[in-house]
């Protein structure tokens, strides 16, 4: 184990308190294609992260981190956060960069729920972040808004949106959203 990282400690944090914020605007962005509860099951796992933030390398945090999504979110998300989670830790710690463990808890989520990029779900936001993961920060953010964007024009095939069909046209995927929601509070960490 290699020494605490305060520094990925501070970007979780932010994250975790993104999400927190986020609560209301994604229970109501579930609403629309979904059971209206992503918004609140986040929040539980951001709660169980800030009540008690872990310390620890990168990679245990990461680890500690996707134990308690899986516990505290629950649902769809619970356990796809943490297989993300788990993924990217064990590829921290065996040495790979933040890329290719991005890359690595993708492909987790990929095969854990059986989504593809254009299903409309988190999918469409996490795949294009985790392909410009080398590009840095700023282009993994704008890639994952760019394909959280592209999940309102297509029709969902994977989780509850896939029940309304056309329905669900025109709102964006609260998945994808909410990708791009703690994307966003990373990369604001990292430059503080
Ligand atoms: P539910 O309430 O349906 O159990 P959540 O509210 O926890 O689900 O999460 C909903 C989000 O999960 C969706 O917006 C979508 O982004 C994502 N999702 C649903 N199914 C899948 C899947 N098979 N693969 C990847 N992501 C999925
Ligand atoms: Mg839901
Ligand atoms: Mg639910």
């Amino acid at each position: 184990k290699g020494e605490a990282d305060p520094f990925v400690r501070q970007v979780i944090d932010a994250a975790c308190e993104r999400l927190l914020r986020a609560r209301t605007e994604l229970d109501a962005a579930d609403q629309h294609v979904g059971d209206g509860d992503l918004g609140s099951a986040l929040a539980r796992g951001a709660r169980a992260w800030l009540d008690d933030p872990a310390e620890g390398d990168a990679a245990s945090l990461l680890q500690e981190l996707s134990a308690r999504c899986r516990r505290a979110i629950g649902g769809t998300s619970g356990p796809l956060y943490g297989m993300l989670l788990l993924r990217a830790a064990q590829a921290l710690a065996d040495g790979a960069s933040w890329g290719d463990a991005l890359r690595a808890g993708v492909t987790g989520v990929r095969e854990l729920g059986g989504a593809q990029p254009g299903d409309g779900t988190m999918v469409d936001a996490l795949e294009p972040a985790a392909d410009a993961a080398d590009s840095g920060i700023d282009a993994v953010v704008t890639a994952a808004r760019e394909g959280a964007a592209r999940t309102s024009d297509a029709v969902a095939t994977k989780g509850r949106a896939s029940y309304l069909g056309e329905r669900a046209k025109g709102y964006e995927d609260p998945g994808a959203t909410a990708v791009v929601m703690w994307l966003e509070a990373v990369r604001e960490a990292m430059s503080q």
